[in-house]
């Protein structure tokens, strides 16, 4: 059995770092036509740049093309879906039926996901899309694991991707004015702003300056704040429900966010593909390893049924940090590594690097030495090349975290 761990590629380092720890394809938006555009996404040269880096591992690209296209839109639609063709993109993600008509005419061999954004929550859309061209389906996360089982059931050629962790706009999948109306910016372009995650009051008209707390139980005043969704203890039944592609969120997220959650789900599918019972005994293992990376709490979403209360986080937007990323190691050779500075560390640090093969190394930082090869106490400058004494050997791309203080 196969199912395809799909992770997202914000900038070419952020592709490079889902490619090397474990990701089987990629999600990156170009610099047109793509939801996320404060995520850096690619021109067309790093597209191609990223797009070869990928193939060349065997891991496939899909690119998001999933705006709601307005008319002023529509004729440059289909040069940017040939040249993505062009550059040898494995599939392009779209939501607005009218992109679609135009992908079918111009790129007919190219394959097409239908996006999240489309709201995928029957068998009859479905069925619709798969009949019109398309060959994979990613679900509305307002679904439930029994209705993606059911949609499986009745379309069983369509190939299912299925969010799996990160973020969740509290609205019906991404459709949403309130960035728009707030900040003049479109969600539904790729601009949002996040209002969802600001702290509300209320204010009385003639009052000015005034504002009023609105709080439930005494909790707090986020109305809107989801927990991001977490799904890695219960990788069985998505796939007994037919989940095909698992797919994480975080385009705008950290390099070490990608890298932290693509291992902690590579390790947990392929512990449970080679053997249930180890993926039921290591299953709060995966837990901690996700909880590396920044999050809100964790939720199961709709996955079991409509989020309650306790799906959302009323007393901060802040997120839950436990470990901080100092440094991604560039090269490890004659007993020392070289690692590009990312948080201040310091010569008595205790510190984990988390390797593209999964494997986590504890160590002590006991001797440093900076770029003219003095002995230093401390990394405090951004991007600063530092060279680290170390006993073992440690692969290419790991990065090194420590715990927050
Ligand atoms: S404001 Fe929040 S809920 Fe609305 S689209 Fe943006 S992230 Fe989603």
């Amino acid at each position: 059995m196969k199912v395809e761990l799909l992770a997202p590629a914000g900038d070419l380092e952020k592709l490079k770092t889902a490619v090397l720890y474990g990701a089987d394809a990629v999600y990156m938006g170009g610099t047109s036509f793509s939801l996320r555009a404060k995520a850096k996404n690619f021109d067309e040269e790093q597209m191609k740049e990223g797009i070869d880096f990928a193939h060349s591992h065997g891991v496939k690209v899909y690119i998001t093309c999933n705006i709601y296209a307005h008319n002023e839109d529509i004729d440059k639609v289909g040069d940017y879906l040939v040249s993505l063709e062009k550059l040898g993109a494995d599939a392009v993600l779209i939501s607005d039926l009218g992109v679609f008509a135009i992908a079918r005419e111009v790129v007919p061999n190219l394959e097409i996901h239908i996006s999240t954004q489309a709201n995928n929550t029957n068998y009859r859309s479905a069925k619709f899309w798969l009949d019109n061209g398309a060959k994979r389906i990613v679900m509305a996360r307002e679904l439930s694991v029994k209705e993606i089982k059911e949609l499986h059931n009745r379309v069983p050629e369509a190939e299912i991707e299925s969010f799996v962790h990160g973020a969740m706009c509290i609205s019906y999948s991404g459709r949403c004015l309130l960035s728009n109306y707030l900040t003049g910016r479109d969600a539904n372009a790729g601009a949002c702003s996040h209002p969802c995650r600001w702290e509300y009051f209320v204010s009385e008209k003639t009052r000015p300056g005034e504002y009023m707390p609105i709080v439930e139980e005494e909790r707090g005043t986020y109305i809107f704040n989801s927990k991001d969704l977490c799904m890695i203890e219960h990788i069985p039944e998505l796939i007994d429900a037919g989940v095909y592609s698992f797919k994480l969120e975080g385009r705008m997220k950290t390099p070490f966010y990608v890298a932290t959650v693509t291992s902690a789900y590579r390790k947990a599918i392929d512990d449970y593909l080679e053997d249930p019972q180890k993926y039921e005994s290591n299953k709060q293992s995966y837990v901690e390893a996700v909880s590396k990376a920044s999050y809100r709490g964790f939720t199961t979403g709709f996955y079991y049924g409509k989020p309650t209360d306790e799906d959302q986080v009323y007393t901060t937007s802040a997120y839950i940090r436990n470990y901080d990323f100092v440094g991604l190691v560039k090269k490890c050779e004659d007993g020392f590594i070289t690692v590009e500075q990312r948080n201040k560390f310091s010569v008595g640090d205790d510190v984990e690097i988390i390797q593209p093969s999964g494997n986590v190394l504890k160590m002590t930082i006991n001797e440093m030495y900076d770029e003219e090869g003095d002995r230093i106490e401390s990394a405090p400058h951004a991007q600063q090349s530092v060279k680290i004494k170390i006993e073992n050997t440690v692969e290419y791309f790991s990065m090194i975290r420590r715990e927050a203080e």
